[in-house]
């Protein structure tokens, strides 16, 4: 069912298919540089979201130009990821399948006498290509003949220069208002192995001569690429004007992802997990796909987030109390369990059942999902904040003397409170009122509040990861990126969680009254539990507009 959404690239397609276009087509090109993040997820959810809803495809182009930063570690992460997104694709392609092609349309460009080898260096051709008010300087070997570049990029092809002796440039304008039209470079010798073709290259196309390109072969309807391209579409169209495709695509420009509290660059989080900032790629506080992943966060949840902040042409860092509310919205179905993360010890003094099992089902809103068994005995734990011996105004919790409800168990009163020498509290002694079970209660008794707890005898200990934000600025930016990083942003406690949980093979739980967790997919075992928070309950967001 095509989504009812207006954006203006979904116009665009809808009017040019009016105008009789046959099929929509589209691209997602990534880098194999890094794993994708969300910021990938918008331009993922666009291009495959917009294929899916007008009847077309996607290709999954992987943009591997660079042999220095390119691995097959990262294709495989990144069919990962889209795979996990739900999409489907055509291909995968690669910019490298086309190397052949590339190379010819070259050759057909220095033929024509658009094309011209250079052999000034990287930073003359910097330093002569001028400024936004000033022209750049025309290079001295402008003027070869075509016969000449064609003898010189054959020699550049076969190796028998060094890295940086020469390139090939576009011949456009040295006196072009736009920078990227003053004589561009198209290739560029490398002499490096690159992932898939070996050593068979050891020249490599630039990504303004390449992308265009792939683009026309593959019959890309729409090639929608981010705002930093708009200044590129010139050359963009001008590549393709002067060979000869019979297909020229139209480039469009939509507004990049920014997230508040996070950097969205592969080489930045390439940054961090080389510099052992995180603990890598799939780090739980990292917003590339794998780590949200790791986090907990489901695929619903971040196509939600893509089709809430819409697609546009504004640049602006989106909230990330938008993001949290999608994750919640999208786990709010995930079976509950108690886990008490500071545990305090309760000793029930007037308690002589044994083997006492309580039912529960797994979401009060959901009966049909069925449920579980609490044990109860003796001894429990419960949350260490959940008791106070001067409690706050309005404190709805466990007091001396003062009583609480046990979540689907008893009511408690606590009689005394026993510390170590230190003073600091290390059990309560409790009573329990035997007629006050849930579903069953007589007792008349009204407690103000009802607590998670967990039953000591049968309880797990586990790991829970308790992330924060990996940054403490709502803005980081490359160059102040390092010194944001918060340094407090995995703390790790040792919690009681109820056997039910662990033993069940879901793996998104809500933990009553402290937030969503996952299973850790790398580190959780039966054995030995690993739970990392996804988000918290607390909820005070809002958003304005939208279903
Ligand atoms: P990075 O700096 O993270 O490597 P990139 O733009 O260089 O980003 P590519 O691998 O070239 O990454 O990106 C593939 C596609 O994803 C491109 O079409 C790019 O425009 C898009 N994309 C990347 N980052 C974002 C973002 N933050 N928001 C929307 N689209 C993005
Ligand atoms: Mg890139």
């Amino acid at each position: 069912m095509a989504e009812d959404l207006t954006d203006f690239i979904r116009q665009r397609i809808r009017s040019d298919l009016a105008d009789g276009l046959d099929g929509v087509v589209t691209r997602f090109p990534p880098e194999p540089n890094g794993y994708l993040h969300i910021g990938h997820a918008k331009s993922i959810c666009l291009n495959f979201g917009v294929a899916e809803e007008f009847g077309g495809k996607t290709y999954l182009r992987f943009d591997d130009t660079n042999p220095l930063k390119e691995s097959d570690e990262f294709v495989d992460a990144i069919v990962r990821d889209v795979e996990w997104l739900g999409f489907r694709w055509e291909g995968p392609t690669f910019a490298s399948d086309y190397f052949d092609e590339l190379y010819r349309f070259a050759e057909q460009l220095i033929e024509r006498d658009k094309a011209y080898v250079c052999d000034l260096s990287a930073e003359r051709i910097r330093a002569t290509r001028g400024t936004l008010t000033e022209p750049g300087t025309e290079s001295p070997w402008r003027g070869r003949s075509a016969a000449e570049n064609l003898h010189l990029f054959r020699r550049m092809k076969a190796g028998e220069f060094a890295d940086g002796a020469c390139v090939l440039r576009a011949k456009i304008d040295m006196a072009s208002p736009n920078l990227n039209m003053r004589d561009p470079v198209l290739y560029r010798i490398r002499h490096a192995t690159h992932h898939r073709t070996g050593d068979a290259w050891c020249i490599y196309p630039m990504y303004d001569f390449t992308h265009c390109i792939c683009d026309a072969l593959e019959g890309i309807s729409h090639s929608l690429c981010t705002l930093e391209f708009e200044d590129h579409r010139p050359l963009y169209d001008w590549v393709l004007d002067n060979i000869a495709v019979n297909y020229h695509p139209p480039q469009i420009e939509f507004s990049r992802l920014g997230l508040e509290y996070t950097v969205m660059s592969k080489r930045l989080f390439a940054t961090l997990v080389d510099g052992g900032h995180v603990g890598g790629w799939d780090d739980p506080r990292m917003s590339t796909l794998a780590g949200l992943r790791r986090r907990g966060v489901r695929p619903a949840a971040v196509r939600e987030f893509c089709r809430r902040i819409g697609v546009t042409k504004s640049e602006n860092r989106v909230e990330l109390e938008m993001l949290d509310f999608c994750l919640r919205k999208d786990l709010q179905t995930a079976p509950r369990a108690m886990a008490v993360l500071d545990p305090l010890r309760v000793v029930l003094v007037n308690y002589e059942g044994g083997g006492e099992v309580l039912a529960a089902p797994w979401h009060p809103q959901h009966l049909e999902r069925g449920g579980r068994e609490l044990t109860f005995s003796s001894t429990l734990y419960i949350e260490r904040e959940d008791f106070k011996e001067t409690p706050p105004r309005k404190y709805r919790r466990l007091t001396p003397n003062g009583m609480v409800r046990l979540r689907y168990g008893y009511i408690i009163v606590c009689e005394e409170v026993v510390k170590n020498a230190n003073g600091d509290i290390e059990e309560l002694r409790c009573r329990y009122v035997p007629e006050s079970k849930s579903g069953s209660d007589s007792s008349n008794l009204k407690p103000k509040g009802v607590i998670h707890w967990v039953d000591a005898a049968t309880a797990v200990a586990a790991e829970v990861r308790l992330l924060e934000r990996l940054f403490d600025s709502a803005n980081p930016t490359p160059a102040t990126f390092r010194s944001a990083l918060n340094t407090n942003s995995l703390r790790t406690v040792q919690a009681q969680v109820e056997p039910a949980a662990v033993a069940s093979a879901e793996p998104h739980f809500q933990f009553e009254r402290t937030g969503y967790f996952v299973k850790d997919e790398r580190d959780h075992s039966a054995a030995q539990p690993v739970f990392n928070r996804t988000v918290s309950l607390r909820d005070s967001y809002n958003p304005k507009a939208g279903p």
